[in-house]
């Protein structure tokens, strides 16, 4: 139970990577935030952490729109209400767009770009003096091997998560001096529902490209989140994991 006495909040737990997140950070006792965009999105995950049992951490679901200011002005009073301090802050949320450069319009670019770049930037703006206050905090973005490697079709969320990449490291350096470390975690092909929609073809030539010959699970992303959150990596800042299977090796 070594996050026992801490607290997380998790930006889009409702499934995925978001909920493995949010019940790993538990199963080591941390009393654990959840938001979805939907009132009761987050049924599912409180119900995982329940299943753990006492010893685990408790949980707690607020609706919040990332790229609404006032829905993450709202989501950071109600965590304060409870709590003087935030411990982990996992900017997880994030959506898909996809499309040739060529057929990509505006909209499709803003859309991607204000959940998982500027919603990031408004829920550490919310958060960050809170967590300066807590001994060790961590902020953990959720981003993608594609903000490093670009991708054909993609355009809009590789630039997102690249944007991501320049955000932590710069977060990282702004609160070292507080004890707070900044990085972030590049997934590649992980089985959920982001990724289920793409067509059997496109999903066995990625998995053709994986040297573990399998695709990640949720769970393989969480356990580098809670390793970040840790003790062990109390001295890692600004950097970025890449949880691939070696795809992008
Ligand atoms: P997912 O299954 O589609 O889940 C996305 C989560 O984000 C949901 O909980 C959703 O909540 C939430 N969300 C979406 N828009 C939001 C908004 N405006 N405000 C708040 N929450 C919002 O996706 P996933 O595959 O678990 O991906 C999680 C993160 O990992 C994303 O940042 C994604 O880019 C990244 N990632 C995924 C993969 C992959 O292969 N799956 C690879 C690299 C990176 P609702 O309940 O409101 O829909």
């Amino acid at each position: 139970m070594q996050f026992a006495n801490k607290v997380a909040v998790v930006t889009g737990a409702s499934r995925g990577i978001g909920r493995a997140i949010a019940v790993g950070l538990a199963r080591q006792g941390a009393t654990v935030y959840c938001t979805s965009t939907r009132e009761g999105g987050c049924d599912g995950t409180l119900a995982a952490i329940a299943d753990l049992g006492d010893g685990a951490g408790k949980a707690h679901a607020i609706a919040c729109d990332v790229t609404d200011q006032d829905s993450v002005e709202a989501l950071q009073k109600a965590v304060l209400a409870d709590h003087k301090s935030v411990d982990f802050l996992i900017n997880n949320a994030g959506i898909t767009r996809d499309g040739l450069f060529l057929r990509m319009g505006p909209d499709d670019f803003d859309a991607v770009l204000h959940t998982n770049l500027r919603g990031a930037f408004l829920v550490c703006k919310a958060f960050a003096r809170p967590m300066a206050k807590a001994r060790g905090a961590r902020i953990v973005n959720i981003g993608s091997v594609v903000g490093i490697t670009g991708n054909a079709g993609q355009a809009n969320y590789a630039a997102s998560k690249a944007g991501l990449l320049g955000l932590t490291k710069s977060l990282a350096q702004e609160f070292a001096g507080r004890g707070v470390t900044a990085n972030l975690v590049a997934p590649g092909f992980i089985q959920t529902d982001m990724t289920a929609d793409l067509s059997a073809e496109v999903q066995q030539a990625m998995q053709q490209r994986i040297p573990l010959e399998r695709p990640g699970t949720p769970e393989d992303v969480a356990g580098v989140v809670t390793f970040l959150c840790s003790d062990a990596a109390s001295y890692i800042t600004g950097q970025t994991l890449v949880v691939d299977g070696g795809m992008t090796m």
